[in-house]
């Protein structure tokens, strides 16, 4: 029994009532994954429900999809408890948005079919599009303009202060990992009568000054960068504001530049797949032009149901043997190793066409994180890595040789 099943509102009534201080009270201290819980009312449950202050992975799939993942199966091992996995794109792709825009249109037809009152999803500042600004969205086209990432640390769960007095009372709530991890533990003290979950898969995320530093060492310009996406053809895809693309292979990043942007909640952060939500869309587990699906239980089925017959549909694929690049990637990372360009250029080129696709990218993609996360974590915060790291991401990190 969770402390929050125990107590849902057992918190002493001056906790109940404390009033707000946005943006001071912050118990994961460099940890904070600045997911705004602890900007709304609801930072009275932070010691329960922040993922960084206490991580609650078993109790969360328990309660969310009537069981916990089956650690001897490979597939739930990875990708957490799901019903079925599928690639897919937009018949009709939408226009500015990350991908084709799934994401986009799930929560617009949830609003259009009134399976929800609200959408709680992410605009963009109006001075600076990669600033994140969540919202309640109402109607399809405040769904719309919050198409495409701002790839920062967003606090989407401030917009939970908006609820009370807003009538609404089925939400859909489009989100990361830690995001979702924390909605989930206040869930059963929300005043909605439903809750639906679409998330993403995350990882590697800045702020927005971390962001600042890697466009600039990364890109030739990068004031006008507007779109960008680490890929599954192991480049990094730059969309500028006149229309131009530019791609820079992952062999070629300044690993000493870029190694000490990410923000340290995302490498102490064990959720890449979303474990918490009832659909994730991504990428990574499809082909290059595709998304990736998993159906996490039965609210996720009725979610995907709303757009299934826009969808262009394939199965999942997998192929390629991530192993030996994985262990290559950490001796690399370990070293912070800058790789001169043409011989990052071949290693991308060899990668791209021998090297690991589909599921099989996307366990390149988690070991790496993982392995990668463990250190960091063993190193900064040795003092809760024992109770910080799952059992499922223990059991794939013990598969590689890691630098003491
Ligand atoms: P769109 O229709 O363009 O909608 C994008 C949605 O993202 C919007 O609803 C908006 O509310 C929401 N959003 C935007 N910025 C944020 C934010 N900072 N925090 C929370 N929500 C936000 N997929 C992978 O497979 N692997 C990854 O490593 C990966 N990393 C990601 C990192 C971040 C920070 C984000 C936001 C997403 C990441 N994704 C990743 C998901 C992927 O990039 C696409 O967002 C997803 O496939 C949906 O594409 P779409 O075209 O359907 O989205
Ligand atoms: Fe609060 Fe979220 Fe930061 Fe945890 S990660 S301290 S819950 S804002």
């Amino acid at each position: 029994m969770t402390a929050l099943s125990r107590s849902p509102s057992g918190l002493a009534s001056h906790e109940r009532t404390r009033p707000l201080s946005k943006g001071k009270v912050k118990p994961a201290k460099d940890l904070c994954s600045e997911c705004g819980l602890c900007d709304s009312r609801w930072v009275a449950y932070v010691r329960h429900a922040c993922p960084f202050l206490n991580q609650r992975f078993e109790t969360m799939e328990l309660e969310t999809h009537g069981r916990i993942r089956n650690l001897d199966n490979e597939k739930e091992l990875y990708f957490g408890v799901h019903n079925r996995m599928l690639t897919a794109r937009l018949k009709k792709p939408i226009a500015g948005a990350q991908w084709t825009g799934i994401v986009s249109q799930l929560g617009i037809q949830a609003l259009k079919t009134g399976l929800v009152d609200a959408v709680l999803c992410v605009q963009q500042g109006e001075q600076d599009r990669f600033t994140p600004v969540p919202i309640l969205a109402r109607t399809p086209e405040e769904v719309l303009a919050a198409r495409v990432n701002k790839a920062t640390l967003s606090p989407n769960l401030e917009a939970l202060e908006q609820l009370s007095g807003s009538g609404i009372k089925k939400l859909l709530a489009i989100g990361v990992g830690c995001q979702v991890q924390a909605l989930r533990a206040v869930q059963s003290t929300l005043p909605l009568d439903e809750l639906y979950v679409l998330g993403m898969p995350c990882v590697d995320n800045v702020s927005r000054t971390g962001l600042q530093t890697f466009l600039e060492s990364t890109s030739k310009s990068p004031n006008t960068v507007v779109h960008y996406e680490f890929m599954q053809d192991f480049y990094i895809h730059f969309h500028h504001s006149n229309g131009s693309k530019e791609t820079i292979s992952f062999f070629g990043l300044d690993t000493p530049k870029v190694k000490d942007i990410f923000a340290p909640s995302c490498l102490s952060c064990f959720d890449y797949v979303n474990a918490g939500a009832d659909l994730v869309i991504g990428y990574m587990g499809a082909k290059f032009g595709y998304q990736w699906l998993t159906v996490r239980n039965t609210r996720g089925e009725k979610l995907l149901s709303l757009i299934e017959s826009q969808l262009d549909i394939l199965p999942v694929d997998s192929s390629g043997d991530r192993h030996s690049a994985v262990q290559q990637g950490i001796d690399a990372y370990n070293k912070a190793l800058k790789l001169p360009i043409w011989i990052a250029s071949l290693v991308a080129w060899w990668v791209k066409y021998i090297g690991p696709q589909g599921l099989e990218y996307s366990r390149f993609s988690i070991d790496s994180h993982f392995t990668r996360n463990a250190l960091w974590l063993w190193r900064h915060h040795s003092e809760k890595a024992e109770q910080h790291i799952p059992a499922f991401a223990k059991k794939i990190v013990s598969r590689y040789r890691l630098p003491s």
